[in-house]
């Protein structure tokens, strides 16, 4: 196409799980959460609904990132937000990535090489060990910034707070961004080792464990450094990011924390009978601390298969090295029995 510039012909943009708006569908492919927003957040919600959307949202959104920090009992100047966590990622990549080399997994978040290519960023994969787990030596004293998600994805393993010391007081030059998009199910955030280390960056989002996907909020926590070097991003690109509805219903979503704890517990409980229910069926999984799951079968494409056509949508990589998984998401309980139905039905047949 003559119109595309020379970045545009090489790009290979990221490819999102399927969204199928057919209705009777149980969608376990996104990592979204099963449970619906605080009840909250929809009040608050509607309430913005009225005049005020003639106006230009608080460029700043002073008063999310407020309870965002009063949430971690850190300062506000520590937070940074962004339209979903891939902006705050992409922000991120453009902010400090861009003069030398990124390391990250070599199974993990396939839209880090997708940033990487728009900013045309040098990078280099570290391999996860036989079992999927990162090798913490590999990632000590190295001559480039490091990503990685805790805990990782599609895997859902994670990684011990001594195993982020550790590789941060081995970087001392590098930026380390921990990417948490799913710590709230059962990992330990990084965030209490912010004061700590100014080369720790994390990045957490409203999607998964506050139910906002619709809503695409995501934040960073970091030095307030590294947080004016985000927002110097941010102000040359869009000054307004965050629309008024989401900024609402963001503050109402972390002050809610019995609707945040209620669920969350939920999905670890629908996690472990799910986990023991295909154990006992003989299915081999990787331990996970996410709101997903990763399941080894014999021939995983097949399933995904035969699984969407009874409207049960998982999502299958075929990838070197997954290519014999499913990423299966924890939905509610009754999703998941109807899950471990179907699996029966169709290794029955
Ligand atoms: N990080 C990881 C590891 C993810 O899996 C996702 C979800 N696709 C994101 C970040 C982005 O989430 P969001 O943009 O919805 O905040």
């Amino acid at each position: 196409m003559k119109f595309w510039s020379n970045i545009t012909k090489t790009l290979t943009p990221y490819v999102p799980g399927e969204q199928l708006n057919e209705s009777g569908i149980i969608k376990l492919n996104t990592n979204e959460n099963p449970f619906p927003p605080s009840p909250k957040v929809i009040e608050k919600i509607k309430k913005c609904l009225g005049s005020e959307l003639k106006k230009y949202p608080d460029p700043e959104s002073t008063e999310l990132r407020d309870a965002i920090a009063s949430f971690y009992e850190i300062e506000k100047e520590n937070i940074f937000v962004g339209n979903g966590s891939d902006e705050v990622l992409a922000h991120v990549f453009m902010a400090f990535f861009k003069d030398k080399k990124l390391y990250f997994p070599n199974i993990t978040y396939s839209f880090y090489p997708v940033y990487c290519g728009l900013y045309e960023i040098n990078y280099q994969t570290i391999s996860l060990n036989k079992k999927f787990e990162i090798e913490t030596e590999q990632y000590l004293g190295l001559d480039g910034n490091i990503i990685f998600p805790n805990p990782n994805a599609p895997t859902g393993i994670g990684v011990d707070l001594d195993v982020i010391e550790e590789i941060l007081t081995n970087n001392p030059d590098n930026l380390v961004v921990v990417d948490e998009a799913y710590i709230d199910f059962g990992g330990r955030s990084a965030v209490e080792l912010i004061g700590k280390y100014k080369n720790l960056l994390i990045v957490q989002t409203f999607s998964k464990s506050r139910s906002l996907a619709g809503m695409r909020i995501g934040f960073a926590i970091g030095d307030v450094k590294l947080i004016e070097g985000l927002t110097r991003v941010k102000d040359s690109f869009n000054s307004y990011p965050l629309d008024r509805l989401a900024q609402a219903a963001g503050k109402a979503a972390i002050e809610d924390k019995n609707h945040f704890e209620y669920t969350c517990d939920e999905i670890i409980k629908s996690r472990e009978w799910t986990v023991s229910q295909l154990k006992i069926r003989g299915i081999e999984m990787l331990p996970s601390v996410a709101n997903f799951i990763f399941i080894k079968l014999e021939d995983a494409e097949n399933m995904y298969k035969k699984l969407k056509a009874r409207k049960i949508l998982v999502r299958y990589f075929k990838k070197p090295l997954i290519d014999s998984y499913l990423r299966i998401s924890i939905g509610t309980k009754e999703e998941m029995e109807n899950l471990v139905k179907n699996i029966d039905q169709i290794m029955e047949v």
